[in-house]
């Protein structure tokens, strides 16, 4: 699942390459991933108009074109978007198609069909979009605030940061690297974290999301739809000796997610039911 770093890399590669271009037209191979949020034909809100400007907010992929027009995109679990030149061969699961003016296409992949793009001249009318918290490495979310709205939280520390309410753009992979990176067991009960444990956790967060954007800038070039894992501490190491103690990595599986961590690094027992 893409996540904030792989999403900003996303909307800097996009920024430089899509924006100014302008829609010849929309073509839509397979409906299953686009919603029309306001009473208009999908192609009137995007033919003939310029993509302005692309802004990330949490998982989100905001696309501003001229007229009004929103195209807030979320890749969910297997979603991709990449530029290529317009004669280039459709793929299976390619659903739309922004033909640009400029001889290029922005396509929109996706092999398991759960992402959506939503087309709206509001963005209050997208789903999810405003019930999430602020943006992981919004500027505005300070320590104090971060541990303001941490607060209220109850349950596992990682399924806190995953959910999006509390702050937006992490997922699996990411919330294991910060809890390594703060030394807090995934499974703790956010009430049992002292407060210098959640202070460490927001430097953890701030600090393991801004360095996977340094390198994935670094790693994916131009290209938007790969999705670079292998420098992870952590997530995805299962077995494999800890960066830090070199004891081996651990790994918990809850239906198809997988927690990694170090069970040395980050002490805790897992605690099921009544707790
Ligand atoms: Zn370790």
């Amino acid at each position: 699942m893409p996540e904030l770093p792989d999403l900003e890399v996303i909307r800097e590669v996009l920024g430089r390459r899509l924006v100014g271009q302008t829609v010849e037209r929309l073509e839509v191979v397979r409906p299953i991933v686009l919603r029309v949020l306001v009473p208009r034909a999908a192609e009137d809100l995007v033919e003939g108009r310029a993509f302005e400007c692309i802004e990330r907010r949490g998982k989100f992929l905001l696309f501003g074109l001229s007229g009004g027009t929103w195209a807030a995109v979320n890749l969910m679990l297997a979603g991709e978007l990449r530029l290529c030149p317009t004669p280039e061969r459709v793929r299976a699961r390619d659903y739309l198609l922004f033909h640009l003016r400029g001889g290029e296409d922005l396509r929109y992949h996706d092999p398991r069909a759960m992402g959506k793009v939503y087309l709206t001249d509001a963005l209050g009318l997208v789903p999810g979009l405003s019930e999430m918290g602020p943006d992981a490495l919004d500027p505005a979310l300070t320590e104090e605030s971060f541990l303001e709205r941490l607060r209220p939280f109850q349950g596992e520390i990682k399924g806190i940061l995953t959910r999006g309410a509390l702050v937006a753009g992490i997922g699996n992979a990411y919330a294991d690297e910060i809890l390594f990176a703060a030394g807090i067991y995934p499974f703790r009960k956010r009430a049992s974290l002292s407060a210098e444990e959640q202070r460490a956790l927001y430097r953890a967060m701030r600090q393991v999301l801004s360095e996977a954007i340094s390198v994935l800038r670094e790693r994916m070039g131009e290209v938007t739809d790969v999705k670079v894992r292998d420098f992870l501490q952590v997530h995805g190491k299962a077995g494999q000796p800890c960066p830090r103690c070199g004891r081996p990595i651990s790994e918990i599986k809850q239906g198809q997610r997988a927690t990694n961590f170090c069970r040395h690094c980050q002490p805790g027992t897992l605690l099921r039911g009544g707790l």
